[in-house]
């Protein structure tokens, strides 16, 4: 059987320009009221930054979707300005994977109640606005790879220093 687009198959394009996520939450809106909606290219707007995906659904749920999405509002992509980290790469929020993120300076709120750190200058310290959590855009001093052979130097030489006092022990 061939496709045929008639009235009842044909798709309309509802919403252009939606990141992943953003299409993903529309397209969630839609289905809670069971209007099917496909969201064309949506593995490539996961993957690279510069392609959007759209949202379509069928012609003749077009009312329904229009009146359920009509106050939902996604900001459009361009807006948000696109930060990048000494490698290039996007910097997206440690908790949602959001690239809507400001730099942060001053007082973070910790996982401890109470407990507050300020920030200092030069810590690349990013506020969320999608979840609006803190997170800090550098590795960890104690995972970066000199450290690692640092560790493993000392434990070397370490393991070293134990086998010589043994022969040193043995010898007396
Ligand atoms: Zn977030």
């Amino acid at each position: 059987m061939t496709e045929v687009f008639s009235e009842e198959n044909r798709l309309i394009v509802l919403r252009t320009g939606l990141n992943q996520p953003d299409g993903m939450l529309l397209r969630s809106v839609l289905e809670a009221q069971d209007i099917y909606a496909f969201l064309a290219n949506e593995n490539v707007a996961g993957m690279n930054e510069g392609l959007y995906a759209n949202l379509m659904v069928y012609a003749h749920d077009l009312e329904r979707a229009n009146a359920a999405l009509q106050k939902v509002a996604t900001m459009p992509r361009c807006a948000i300005p696109v930060r990048r980290d000494e490698d290039g790469e996007e910097i997206a929020c440690r908790h949602c994977g959001s690239e809507r993120v400001h730099p942060f300076e001053g007082v973070v709120p910790t996982i401890i109640p109470g407990v507050k750190i300020t920030t200092r200058k030069g810590e690349a310290w990013y506020h969320c606005l999608q979840c609006d959590s803190y997170f800090k855009n550098s590795l960890s001093r104690l995972a970066s790879i000199p450290v690692a052979l640092m560790w493993g130097g000392a434990l070397a030489g370490l393991t070293l220093f134990v086998i010589w006092v043994i022969e040193f022990l043995r010898w007396l």
